[in-house]
């Protein structure tokens, strides 16, 4: 076992390594569980809710491959937008999840209000780095 704060674990069961990430918003302050397939399927949840939203021909905002199936915008959903969520690939969205989180932990401390705020500029942070990560990875 190397790195074991490297892996996202499933929250349930805290064996199987995360692969599915839900946002939630609880009284203006968000969290996210983390799930393996066996542990979301037995919750019921959706796990791609923003797949049927992907038109065919569609390219993923940041590197413009093929999207995959996790589409959701999750800061989006963190900030209670009901907006239609742009495609991203699998890459890119993990990538956008780690930062994600790793900012939200930053902020975890403040206020629901102050949560909100951040999270109003995180939105745009978050894009400026995915710009920068696939640049750097071309
Ligand atoms: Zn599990
Ligand atoms: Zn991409």
């Amino acid at each position: 076992m190397s790195a074991p704060d490297e892996q996202i674990l499933c929250g349930v069961c805290r064996k199987r390594p995360a692969n599915h990430h839900i946002a939630e918003v609880i009284s203006g302050t968000m969290s996210i569980r983390d799930f393996c397939t066996e542990c979301l399927e037995a919750s019921g949840m959706d796990a791609n809710p923003a797949e049927k939203e992907i038109k065919p021909g569609s390219v993923c905002r940041y590197c413009g491959s093929q999207p995959g199936p996790t589409g959701t915008d999750f800061l989006a959903l963190a900030l209670g937008e009901v907006r239609q969520s742009e495609p991203i690939c699998m890459n890119c969205s993990l990538e956008y999840l780690f930062f994600a989180q790793r900012e939200l932990s930053r902020i975890s401390h403040l206020s629901g209000e102050e949560q909100q705020a951040r999270l109003q500029s995180l939105r745009g942070e978050a894009d400026e780095h995915m710009r920068e990560w696939v640049v750097r990875k071309k």
